[in-house]
C-alpha cells in the first residue's frame, strides 16, 4: 500500500489516495470503459482525498448509477468516480492511468466484463 497522487491532463483536479499497486486493476468492457481505456482500481472511500477542483468537475451517470463518474469540466478526463462496495461500503474507482510516476506496463490487468452486468 502506497500513497500515490494524480491528476486530471490539465492538472485542476489533483488527488491523493492509498493504492496498492500490486493488485490487478479492472479492465472494463462497458460502454464508459471501453471508450475511456478506463484502468480501474477501487479503494475505500476514506483512502481517497481530492486536493484540489471539487468545483471544476461534472458527473456522469449513466446505466444503473452503479458508479459515479467524475470528469474534469476542462481537459475532460474522468480521474476517479465513486460508487458502493458489495457490502455497501463507500468506495472510490480510481483511474490509474492518471496516477504520477507509475509504470502502466507494470501493472496486472484483469478484464472484466461489465459490458453483460
Ligand atoms: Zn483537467
Amino acid at each position: 500500500m502506497n500513497t500515490h497522487v494524480g491528476r486530471c491532463q490539465c492538472g485542476k483536479v489533483r488527488y491523493e489516495a492509498e493504492i496498492d499497486l500490486e493488485k490487478a486493476v479492472i479492465d472494463c468492457n462497458c460502454s464508459i470503459c471501453s471508450k475511456q481505456g478506463l484502468m480501474l482500481t477501487f479503494i475505500p472511500a476514506e483512502s481517497f482525498t481530492l486536493i484540489s477542483g471539487e468545483g471544476n468537475l461534472t458527473e456522469h451517470k449513466f446505466n444503473k448509477e452503479r458508479i459515479r463518474h467524475y470528469f474534469c469540466k476542462t481537459c475532460g478526463v474522468e480521474s476517479f468516480g465513486k460508487g458502493n462496495g458489495p457490502n455497501g461500503n463507500a468506495m472510490v474507482a480510481i483511474n490509474v492511468r492518471t496516477l504520477d510516476n507509475i509504470e502502466l506496463s507494470k501493472l496486472i490487468v484483469m478484464p472484466f466484463d461489465g459490458k453483460s452486468l
